[in-house]
């Protein structure tokens, strides 16, 4: 007897790429599957909105699938047959319609990876693998490019990746306008009667999908207006903020990259990134969409702002993934500075006297979003400086933001913002005083906390914890070339300085719940 064949894929919450070469042709041996399950819904305590915008854009995608007639079955969260885990799901659905193939994309995750392989490995009928055909890079395109090598710099992989794929190249090999960065146009403060554009948001009405979650009893953080939910849920929504951020954003985003100000919650940035992290839209059409606009109108976009871009995804993203698949799973237990502290209460609420902090926190609870330097500089760098263990800090950030997959969130926290890699992704720990949240911000006006102080009542926490984190790590950092500057300047205080420096920080991390 012949037994017809009969494939199920599984697509996962962030594989919904409808240009996937799985898609191209119409088969009704093959059936595909999207699960709403309560492994994803609590590895981490996730923003609402997090979690609404994952189940909505995976509804839209069955939807578009079905649409194009192909055969989908989608298990949404409090379905009765429900069985809550990738394995139980696949395994019932196995049996039940007699599938004899089973098929799914790489994920991005280590956790699911691991999860898949040791599924496929007990299944009694054949199965395959295929890329996510998302990314620019491999998965190992790293590890081969850095082999032997014991720095893995951004800045080589980045040029690499652009001659590779011919992106602002000339000549084969030579970076377009005769430069690779262009940094030093980059990175002002907002004058102070600019006006940053109001960002583009979404009025999709989700009520439905947030019901299923409060029903299911799923514990988040955040709060969401579940009739207007800002955020892009299709390619469609995607592609719409794609164009805006090209035609509005892009003039001036190198430019004020790393500003910030209060209650601006997105200045120029694109808010791409769960877009892209979902595979709505892919990070090819997005450089191409950033490069056609700059070439129809040179004169609107300086090349710094479009390179600024270009760098981040063509660069950072990449290089994010690659050092993940580099390092994982060890990556996740690294701890260099061998931190214990607990994360402050008010990193839960917001409820804090320091400004930039409170409106860093307060936007990220609200719009499940903050922009990369209110990532690494304000709670980031406070973590870090007060010696918050990593754990804790990756757990808040791969809760918090709409776009953390632990891909990206890991590589930027652990390693990126807490130094806890030792130097794996950065040469040197992103730390500042207060000095530089005041130039690069207007938070420090109006702040309970005085920036100028450093000592006594009403100083600027971040300004004696700065001097504590160098002390208690000097050993760690004195060799660092980048970094030795600041040991002279601390070697050089009155001891009786340094001593009401450090108590100041004692006190501060003590009394860390009342900042
Ligand atoms: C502590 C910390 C945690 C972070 N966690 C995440 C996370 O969970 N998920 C995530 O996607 N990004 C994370 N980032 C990187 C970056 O902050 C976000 O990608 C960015 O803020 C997303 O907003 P945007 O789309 O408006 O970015 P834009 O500023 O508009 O940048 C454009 C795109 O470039 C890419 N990009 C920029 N910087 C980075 C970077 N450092 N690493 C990888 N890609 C980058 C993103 O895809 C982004 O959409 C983190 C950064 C820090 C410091
Ligand atoms: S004074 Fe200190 S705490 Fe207040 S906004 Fe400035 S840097 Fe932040």
């Amino acid at each position: 007897m012949i037994i017809a064949k009969k494939t199920l894929r599984l697509i996962l919450g962030d594989q919904l790429n409808i240009n996937h070469s799985w898609f191209k042709t119409v088969d009704d041996s093959i059936t595909y599957l999207l699960m709403e399950i309560r492994s994803e819904t609590d590895y981490a305590q996730h923003h609402i909105q997090k979690v609404i915008g994952f189940f909505a854009a995976m509804q839209n995608f069955a939807s578009e699938l079905q649409k194009l007639h192909h055969q989908v079955i989608y298990i949404k969260l409090n379905d009765e047959n429900n069985l809550q885990s990738f394995d139980k799901n696949c395994n019932a659905l196995i049996s039940t319609h007699n599938f004899t193939h089973f098929e799914y994309q790489l994920p991005d995750e280590y956790r699911v990876d691991e999860h898949l392989k040791s599924f496929v490995s007990k299944l009694d009928i054949s199965s395959s693998v295929v890329d996510s055909q998302h990314f620019y890079s491999t998965r190992n395109e790293l590890r081969d490019l850095f082999a032997g090598k014991k720095i893995y710099l951004m800045e080589t992989f980045y040029r690499q990746m652009r001659k590779k794929h011919d992106v602002l190249v000339v000549d084969g090999d030579k970076p377009l306008n005769g430069k690779w960065n262009f940094e030093e146009f980059n990175r002002q403060k907002l004058p102070k009667q600019h006006k940053p554009i109001q960002p583009l948001i979404f009025s999709n009405d989700v009520s439905e999908i947030e019901a299923e979650i409060l029903k299911a009893n799923v514990k988040t953080i955040g709060t969401v207006n579940s009739k207007w939910f800002l955020w892009p849920i299709n390619r469609v929504q995607s592609l719409e903020l794609l164009d805006f951020f090209v035609e509005y954003c892009l003039p001036l985003f190198g430019t004020f990259q790393d500003a910030m100000a209060p209650r601006e919650w997105s200045i120029y940035h694109s808010r791409l990134s769960f877009s892209m992290n979902i595979k709505l839209l892919s990070p090819q059409e997005v450089v191409n969409k950033a490069i056609e606009k700059y070439k129809e109108n040179p004169e609107a976009i300086e090349f710094h702002q479009l390179e600024g871009f270009v760098r981040q995804i063509i660069g950072w993203r990449e290089y994010m993934r690659g050092i993940y698949w580099l390092k994982m799973p060890e990556y996740a237990t690294l701890n260099y500075f061998e931190h214990t502290e607990k994360l402050p209460q008010w990193f839960w609420t917001g409820n804090t006297k320091m400004n930039c902090l409170k409106d860093a926190i307060d936007q990220s609870l609200e719009f499940a979003y903050a922009h990369h330097i209110q990532r690494l500089m304000v709670t980031g760098n406070f973590a870090l400086l007060a010696g918050i263990h990593p754990d804790e800090v990756d757990a808040w950030y791969l809760g918090i933001y709409i776009d953390a997959i632990e891909w990206v969130e890991i590589t930027n926290t652990r390693g990126m913002s807490q130094f806890a890699d030792g130097g794996i992704v950065g040469t040197k720990p992103y730390v500042s005083s207060a000095s530089y949240i005041n130039k690069m911000s207007s938070y420090c006006t109006g702040c309970h906390y005085d920036k100028n102080k450093k000592t006594g009542d009403k100083a600027c926490p971040f300004n004696s914890l700065y001097w504590n984190f160098y002390d208690k790590h000097e050993s760690k950092l004195s060799k660092n070339p980048r970094i030795g500057m600041m040991y002279n300047v601390w070697h050089k205080m009155l001891p009786e300085t340094k001593t009401e420096l450090l108590e100041q920080a004692e006190y501060y991390i003590k009394h860390i719940n009342e900042l």
